[in-house]
């Protein structure tokens, strides 16, 4: 029998044990010799349980009011803020990021949490004047019902709290399916908002295959809306499943986030935000740089101040001081990123800088591959239109401001985009033309607060929002309301 910890799944206001004896190691991406516990591989019947325990719970819950429930994620705010510490080192140990990453991702957890508590307060609706004399015309918000919360490895503690949050808020239950390769950080966040004092039901935790656990969440009539956060391979599938039952889905999926550098930038503030984008969390972020598209004028500059920024980047553990930048996340993602630099190697990219995995005794345990940077990539070619997750930064040099929109838009996915530039002008013709959800001027493409809306546009979301007032939006229904206060029968509208 394993000596390791056992994370248990959380249904119906209990931690269970798995009744299916079936385990899968949580690795260390930094040391794979350090194994940090083993995950329960749940049943379709456990999955089925927590769905039950989630409808049950229900009623009680969207009869709490909602200032109420804002408390409670108040609660789970205090409770997070005391063990940010805890937080970030196991979510750095399991993931792999950087520790100053990882406080970062919690802070932003906080933020997300500080703002939904306070939608308790405000869940509003409309006042609208009828057409009808004496007659009282608003609008309120229901709860959906059983929610579905599945989620990536990347941001193991912000994506859950994103989704969770508001959903408890709005006065849905919610069955949580965390991405298998975080387990620790799932069960950590599930604890706090148990400790702060949910109902039992309200919120279940289901660890096991995307294939069986999501599977099962995403076919099952009770579950109302589905909120996804992963690759398109996996979301365009469930979006149809979930349509296909009629059920509300949110899916936000992947990017190739492009900036755009003119010749008036500030360069180096341009340099430090692309390699920031580029190489932070590894480039394990959904709103990583990943294109670079630079004017013919500064390029050369450019190109040699990346270059030598990224060579200077410390690849090592996440728990490290010293460490810039830390492992990915798996063998599998390992795995990719080197088929990629191979891929843009035999594209006719030049690759000036990394382009090799990490292989020396301090990195023979952990899945390092060098910060790499090629300069002159084709924008049609593979290396500019498909996403890595990687430390990897594709330099796409362009004649003018026009060529370089174009560029920018030449991808399938519409999630982040930034342009570096002095001149107000183009800086706003940028804003209109690109066709992204969120976007940056003089700043990197990365972050999103936690009272504003966050997602993207063509194959990278599809449904409302995440985050801000939209979150809310997504996870409650409207109710239109008429009280006619005559007391007469009236003539017929005849619509
Ligand atoms: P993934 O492989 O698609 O997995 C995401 C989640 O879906 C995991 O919990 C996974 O479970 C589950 N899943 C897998 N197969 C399923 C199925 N058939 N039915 C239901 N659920 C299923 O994505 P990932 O590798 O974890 O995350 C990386 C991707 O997320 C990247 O493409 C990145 O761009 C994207 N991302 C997007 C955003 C955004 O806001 N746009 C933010 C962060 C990340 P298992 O873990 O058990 O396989």
């Amino acid at each position: 029998m394993s000596t390791r910890r056992r994370y248990r799944n959380y249904i119906d206001g209990e931690w269970q044990e798995t009744e299916t004896g079936n385990w899968a190691p949580n690795i260390n991406p930094a040391n794979t010799k350090d194994v940090i516990g083993e995950l329960p591989l749940s049943s379709k019947g456990e999955t089925e349980m927590a769905i039950t325990a989630a409808e049950r719970a229900l009623p009680g819950w969207r009869a709490i009011p909602a200032p109420e429930r804002g408390r409670l994620i108040s609660r789970a705010h205090r409770l997070m803020t005391e063990r940010t510490d805890e937080l970030a080192r196991s979510l750095t140990r399991e993931e792999g990021k950087i520790l100053p990453e990882a406080k970062g991702e919690v802070q932003k957890t906080l933020n997300i949490l500080e703002f939904m508590a306070g939608e308790g307060m405000r869940l509003d609706g409309d006042t609208m004047p009828s057409e009808l004399a004496n007659t009282f015309a608003y609008t309120v918000r229901e709860p959906i019902g059983v929610v579905g919360a599945i989620t990536p490895w990347n941001f193991p503690v912000a994506i859950p709290g994103w989704k969770i949050a508001p959903a408890l808020v709005a006065g849905n239950t919610v069955v949580f399916k965390p991405a298998s390769l975080t387990p620790e950080t799932a069960e950590l966040v599930v604890g706090m908002f148990v400790e702060a004092g949910l109902p039992r039901g309200v919120l279940n935790l289901v660890y096991g295959s995307g294939s069986m656990v999501g599977q099962t969440i995403v076919e099952d009539p009770r579950v109302k809306a589905l909120s996804f956060t992963g690759s398109n391979e996996i979301g365009a599938g469930l979006y149809v499943d979930g349509a296909h039952r009629l059920k509300k889905v949110q899916c936000e999926m992947g990017g190739k986030n492009p900036v755009l550098v003119l010749e008036d930038a500030d360069l180096e503030l341009a340099v430090e935000g692309t390699v920031q984008g580029a190489f932070g969390s590894t480039g394990q972020r959904c709103t990583a740089t990943s294109r670079a598209v630079v004017v013919d004028d500064i390029a050369d500059d450019f190109v040699g101040r990346v270059v030598e920024y990224a060579s200077g980047i410390v690849v090592g553990d996440g728990l490290t001081a010293e460490t810039g930048m830390g492992p990915s996340v798996d063998q599998s993602q390992y795995d990719t990123v080197l088929e990629y630099i191979e891929i843009g190697k035999q594209e006719g990219a030049e690759c000036l800088a990394g382009g090799e995995p990490l292989t020396g005794p301090e990195h023979a345990d952990g899945y390092f591959v060098q910060p790499t940077v090629f300069d002159r990539v084709d924008p049609d070619s593979k290396l500019a239109q498909e996403e890595i997750f990687g430390p990897v930064l594709a330099v796409i040099r362009v004649p003018d401001f026009e060529t370089g929109l174009e560029v920018c838009n030449n991808t399938r996915y519409g999630l982040t985009s930034s342009i570096y530039t002095a001149d107000n002008s183009r800086a706003f013709r940028f804003i209109r033309g690109i066709e992204t959800g969120i976007t940056h001027v003089n700043s990197p493409t990365m972050g999103g607060e936690a009272q504003l809306p966050f997602g993207g546009t063509k194959a990278t979301g599809v449904g409302m929002r995440e985050m801000g007032k939209t979150a809310i939006d997504f996870y409650s229904e409207w109710k239109t309301v008429y009280i006619d206060y005559t007391g007469e029968k009236r003539e017929s509208l005849f619509y």
